[in-house]
């Protein structure tokens, strides 16, 4: 459901983009909600954005649950939901846009070969990728084939700003090297597709866990490579779980439910730092979240990389 229009000024367009791989946990909802405050707090925009890319992942009725649970927890988004599946024509053309560049190579490396290395090594750098052969490699995708399209990185540091983790620099060679931007399995990757859906949206700012920004300098590199100025970045401590690893879907990590929003909202805000009223808990999401917004204070979040004494470890 998307909230009530209201006429907007210039304020920053945010998102939250789940992975359809299960229902919400904790850490995602802590996720959701800072950049949701994050946005309206300034008057901006809040959009969804469902990561369907990966079929092989994606779980039956996680959508619609995770969309339910955003609007228990009354975070609304504006416009529709939108999805990376109706998105395959734009990242094609990101695709030959990189290609007429000559920054895309057919990569035949096994998964094994790679494996231990901190970074891609160029072994096959030289087979550059014309547009002709990625449209081959495109139709090729339906069918059986063999190799990956890497797109080329400089060897330089690219810097970015992190709002709350402070300055970053990234050297793209080095940290990852050339990435695969289509998988040889016929998938677009993530990182293409995040920055094309991020970039043709308007989004301006991403606010998210601190698990992406180890790909971030990747990411706002692409969005230079391809004409786009990069959304200014915040990434929010990570929720680890009792034995202090990342709380995910993949790692089966509790979903919440939709009995208690309020008791939800308030605990997430205290994890931001925030200090909701002492009964905060009794409110309803919808008041709760209406406090959040008009008290929203960035400057209490916690800069640390992950939450360490969640739960009270
Ligand atoms: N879909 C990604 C995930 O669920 C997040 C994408 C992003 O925020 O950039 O991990
Ligand atoms: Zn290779």
């Amino acid at each position: 459901m998307a909230r009530d229009a209201v006429p907007r000024e210039d304020g920053p367009v945010g998102r939250f983009a789940p992975s359809p791989s299960g229902p919400l946990h904790f850490g995602s909802l802590v996720s959701a909600l800072a950049s949701y405050l994050d946005s309206r707090s300034q008057n901006g925009d809040w959009l969804v954005r469902i990561d369907d890319l990966d079929a092989p992942r994606t779980t039956q009725g996680s959508e619609d649950a995770i969309l339910q649970t955003l609007e228990a927890h009354h975070l609304l988004w504006d416009g529709v939901p939108t999805r990376q599946s109706d998105n395959q024509p734009h990242y094609t053309t990101a695709l030959q846009q990189l290609a007429d560049k000559g920054l895309l190579f057919f990569c035949t490396c096994s998964r094994k070969s790679q494996k231990g290395l901190q970074a891609y090594p160029g072994t096959c750098r030289a087979n550059v990728c014309s547009v002709p052969d990625l449209n081959a490699q495109l139709a090729l995708a339906a069918g059986d084939h063999r190799s990956a399209l890497r797109l080329q990185v400089p060897d330089c540091d690219q810097p970015f700003h992190d709002e709350l983790q402070g300055p970053q620099t990234t050297q793209l060679m080095r940290d990852g090297g050339d990435y695969v931007v289509l998988r040889r399995d016929g998938l677009i990757s993530y990182q293409l597709a995040v920055v094309i859906d991020d970039a043709r949206t308007g989004v301006t700012r991403v606010v998210r866990g601190a698990d992406l920004l180890p790909t971030t300098g990747r990411q706002h590199h692409l969005h230079t490579q391809l004409g786009y100025t990069a959304p200014s970045w915040l990434h929010l401590p990570i929720v680890l779980n009792e034995r202090h690893s990342k709380l995910s879907k993949q790692a089966r990590s509790l979903a919440i439910t939709t009995a208690h929003p309020s008791t939800n909202l308030n605990m997430a805000l205290q994890l931001l730092g925030q200090q909701p009223p002492r009964d905060a808990h009794l409110w309803s999401a919808t008041e709760l979240v209406g406090w959040a917004i008009d008290h929203w204070v960035p400057a209490q979040l916690p800069a640390t990389p992950a939450f360490e004494n969640f739960f009270g470890w």
